[in-house]
């Protein structure tokens, strides 16, 4: 695809040339571009929002709110700097300290963005939950995460937490968004309290190791876990925000994701404030048409998206740009799964500019493989390591790593530890978190492998790695030749336990609307997949299926797939969507 595909865009790209940016690139130069607390020590609140109001930006517009309706409402570095020192003024006056937490459960709203930031402040930790979760998901999280307050509506309260209290004594206070008077001694009015307190607030020293955000992940295998980022996370989110984002000043940039999975967070709050530029927050699910009107109505220069979403505008049956006006869209960007090659030139052609796929984890705090504006997208490639960090593929032998380095070769994903963003711990399972590590590589849990040219490719989670008939085959390489196919909307392939062969190859297959699920399809795509990967790593059976388990951020849950077809229990389900 298109080399130097910047060419033709307004903007020169923050990231001219990545080999020579590489070699230039230091972390403590990128920190200097910090103010820094006054007293000493870094704040990521700070870095977002007052440096900003206090400056030249201070009546720039930081959030722009699209409510249900498509109406909106403006906050800019101004009104956020009063609003989160309200809400980190309301904190103290409650008896939270430094390193309680404060927990939210609500829907894309203002509310939710002010005690984000606004807990920051006051040094708390704080932790976004999904507001679909059901009662034990929130249950589960508030209780492992010792919530001190929880931000949440009166409906969310009344028909998911109040029956939880008595089992959570140290949640002490409830505080609603959408109530003007208290209802009781626990569960009080946010705005009557706001209203208040002082909109003035200065932020006490702060260290870059002072703990900050909590994200619960079950990746898609197992129980919660909770991964503790510090404030000089925020670093990661400057540096990934200016080069792989490529925010310029008066950008208007859309993360499409909410802030209960770790892309909402770094991506819908603080990468876009920490560079300065308005951030678009939608209060709506899902829907092809406002999408588009969005990012032509809001102008929005810069789309971090994820590839569910990309194959569900794939399938409307028009073309955008002969109904939107994209011409301001410059840059885009996936994350969360593969996106396929077929995903990647369906962009192209649509948009007219490639959607850039990343890769990164709840562990790892923020984007740490990309594909950039200024190099050559490869389609299917997750792209090369963000300047800065050093990503490798490596066999674990025993207690040691052997580094892989011949070009093609599969094994663990590494990156060399000790980025700003890294995850600190897994909250109390210590153990579990130095398991992560071996020598000073973290082990991401992901198969990869890497080209001549330095792209890395994704090949499966470690666990869901199939072994068939001696070879080893990564859900990736199936699933997307899969995709391939003309009656596929979307695929799943899992490994079924087999006498003979060790596991064969299942596929699960949404078919698109109009094709019919008979034998004929059956026998058509099986014919196709022999054709395209051998009889070796083809799937052996394909069954058709209505939809795929996916968690709420959009990640197909093949572990689910393979319980349900072996007929075990289930495990966690809280992120299923
Ligand atoms: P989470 O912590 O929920 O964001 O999940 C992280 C996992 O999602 C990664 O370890 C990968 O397995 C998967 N993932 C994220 N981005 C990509 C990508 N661009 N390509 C392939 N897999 C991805």
């Amino acid at each position: 695809m298109g080399d130097n595909v910047y060419k033709s865009l307004q903007n020169t790209p923050n990231m001219l040339e990545y080999d020579s940016f590489c070699s230039q690139f230091s972390w403590e130069n990128e920190y200097d571009n910090f103010e820094g607390l006054p007293g000493g020590g870094i704040n990521i609140a700070h870095e977002t929002v007052d440096r900003h109001a206090n400056g030249h930006l201070r009546n720039i517009v930081a959030l722009r709110w699209i409510q249900k309706d498509s109406s909106f409402k403006d906050f800019t570095y101004t009104d956020l700097k009063v609003q989160t020192s309200r809400f980190a003024n309301v904190l103290e006056k409650l008896g939270v300290k430094k390193g309680d937490t404060v927990f939210s459960l609500t829907g894309r709203i203002p509310a939710l963005y002010f005690s984000a930031l606004g807990t920051l402040k006051s040094r708390a930790i704080f932790c976004p939950m999904f507001s679909v979760f059901g009662p034990e998901p929130c249950f589960q999280r508030l209780n492992k995460g010792k919530a001190k307050v929880l931000v949440t509506t009166k409906k969310l309260y009344e028909k998911k937490i109040k029956s939880l209290l008595n089992r959570l004594p140290l949640l002490q206070y409830i505080l609603l968004t959408d109530v003007e008077q208290d209802i009781d001694k626990i569960a009080l009015s946010l705005s009557k309290l706001m209203g208040e307190v002082s909109d003035d607030y200065v932020i006490k020293n702060t260290k870059p190791e002072d703990p900050a955000l909590l994200h619960f992940t079950s990746g898609t295998t197992g129980m919660p876990k909770g991964a503790l980022h510090v404030h000089k996370a925020v670093l990661t989110h400057y540096v990934t925000g200016k080069y792989v984002l490529d925010l310029h000043p008066g950008d208007i940039f859309w993360c499409t994701a909410d802030p209960g999975w770790v892309t909402g967070t770094s991506y819908g709050i603080i990468a876009p404030l920490v560079n300065g530029v308005t951030n678009i927050i939608d209060e709506e699910e899902f829907n092809a048409k406002r999408w588009y009107s969005i990012l032509e109505e809001h102008s929005v220069n810069v789309w971090y998206t994820a590839p569910t979403a990309i194959r569900r505008l794939m399938r409307i049956d028009f073309n955008p740009l002969e109904k939107y006006d994209l011409s301001r869209l410059r840059v885009i960007h996936s994350v969360g799964e593969p996106l396929q090659p077929k995903e990647v030139i369906w962009g192209q052609n649509t948009f007219k500019i490639p959607i850039c796929d990343n890769w990164w984890q709840t562990e790892t705090g923020g984007i740490m493989i990309s594909n950039y504006v200024s190099i050559k997208v490869k389609p299917g490639s997750m792209g090369k390591p963000l300047p800065g960090i050093e990503a490798a593929i490596g066999e674990i032998e025993g207690e040691k790593i052997r580094l892989l380095t011949k070009p093609g070769e599969q094994g663990h994903l590494l990156l060399r530890s000790g980025w700003p963003s890294m995850f600190r711990t897994y909250l109390d399972e210590e153990e579990r978190y130095q398991k992560c590590f071996k020598g000073e590589w973290y082990i991401t849990g992901d198969l990869a492998r890497k080209d001549a040219d330095g792209y890395f490719w994704f090949v499966g989670r470690a666990d869901d790695i199939i072994k068939t008939s001696g070879h080893m085959v990564g859900p990736f390489e199936v699933e997307s030749a899969l995709m391939e196919h003309l009656a596929v909307a979307e695929a799943a392939i899992i490994g079924k336990p087999d006498p003979i062969i060790g596991e064969l190859v299942k596929a699960f297959i949404v078919l698109k609307p109009g094709v019919e699920a008979n034998e004929q399809a059956r026998l058509d795509i099986k014919g196709f997949l022999r054709k395209k990967l051998g009889p070796a790593v083809a799937p052996k059976e394909i069954a058709f299926i209505e939809s795929l388990p996916k968690t709420k951020s959009g990640k197909i849950l093949r572990r689910l797939l393979k319980a349900r077809e072996l007929g075990l229990p289930e495990g966690d389900t809280s992120t299923l969507e």
